[in-house]
């Protein structure tokens, strides 16, 4: 198999799962010991991002502006999706393959050691806009494009192979599983009830009101009564929007509001752990032109304080360690 890179979705002929290949990125899986001394760049010396042009980084745009940028959206060198043209699914043998034809950008903040927690809230509103305007032109790059994903990985356990902070943003000519099956499930929830079921899920959070960890005008945070990690957060908009990225400029403060403090309840009352932070937002490209009415868009944070083992790789089925409530009662208590 020498020097054969795959870049390609495989459908999963069982499941019916997609799997992304991308063989081509960076580095092959290494054992804990070795990724260690490789963290190389936690020492802004030899980060890539604190010099584009030397680290042959290649920028797409800056906020505010080139010279005094606070956030700068680059070209992921070693990307998992790459640019092209799309084609329908191949099959191969009896499996479907989808070449893998996409965007994979990072949104690199300007501070070498400052994370999400740090960010004022203006700083976040920044990161919030950042986020919707680049899913816009990329939603509007032509076809192709049937779900967008936006996330932040914190930490090296959670992840983070570069230490600088940073987001990445990447589409994808396929749906994915989780997506797919919340698309479905809240579809036919709302079929078989005529009610939304993210409208069902807020009302009996705000009933119980124990799962709650903070809420401001618009926005509700809450460890789900089926949280599938420990201290599982999820953060929903009150006006129960399918699309993240069409959420009215006025909302971005009340976002960053709640999203500070999370962060920071998290990171106090759990010591700084690693965590991923996706935005869940409609597929991009949906024959589905009722999404609105059945599916609402939101904010997934998962701190990462335990690591899947057999029993979650080999039934798909997550256990939790934590009774979300405690989490929920912890979290809220922590003064930040
Ligand atoms: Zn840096």
């Amino acid at each position: 198999m020498d020097g054969k890179i795959l870049n390609e979705f495989r459908q999963d002929l069982v499941s019916g799962e997609w799997v992304l290949f991308a063989t081509g990125r960076a580095k092959r899986p290494q054992s804990d010991k070795k990724k260690e001394e490789d963290w190389k760049y936690k020492s802004a010396e030899n980060c890539p991002f604190e010099d584009f042009k030397k680290s042959d980084n290649e920028p797409v745009w800056f906020c505010p502006n080139e010279t005094d940028w606070q956030i700068a959206v680059i070209k992921n060198k070693f990307p998992a999706v790459k640019p092209g043209i799309c084609k329908p699914a191949m099959t191969f043998g009896p499996f479907n393959v989808q070449e893998a034809v996409g965007f994979h950008d990072l949104f690199v903040y300007r501070d070498h050691d400052k994370h999400f927690a740090d960010f004022s809230k203006d700083e976040i509103v920044d990161v919030i806009r950042s986020y919707k305007k680049r899913y816009l032109e990329i939603s509007k790059s032509g076809g192709c494009v049937r779900y967008i994903l936006i996330f932040h990985n914190f930490g090296r356990e959670a992840g983070a192979s570069i230490y600088h902070p940073h987001s990445q943003i990447i589409s994808m000519p396929i749906l994915p599983p989780d997506v797919s099956r919340s698309v479905n499930g809240s579809h036919n929830f709302y079929k078989d009830h005529n009610e939304r079921v993210y409208d069902v899920l807020m009302k009996w959070e705000k009933e119980h009101g124990n799962r709650i960890i903070y809420e401001n005008d618009l926005f509700i945070a809450f460890c789900p009564f089926v949280s599938k990690t420990p201290y599982e957060v999820r953060i929903f908009s009150r006006d129960s929007h399918a699309h993240f990225e069409k959420m009215p400029d006025e909302f971005d403060k009340y976002l960053a509001d709640v999203l500070l403090v999370v962060l920071n309840k998290i990171r106090k009352a759990l010591g700084d752990p690693p965590y991923n932070l996706f935005v869940h937002t409609a597929p991009a490209e949906t024959d589905l032109e009722s999404v609105h009415e059945f599916y609402s868009w939101h904010i997934e944070i998962l701190p990462k304080v335990k690591v899947a083992a057999g029993f979650e790789m080999g039934t798909g089925m997550d256990i939790n360690v934590v009774d979300p409530d405690e989490a929920a009662e912890e979290l809220r208590n922590t003064d930040v």
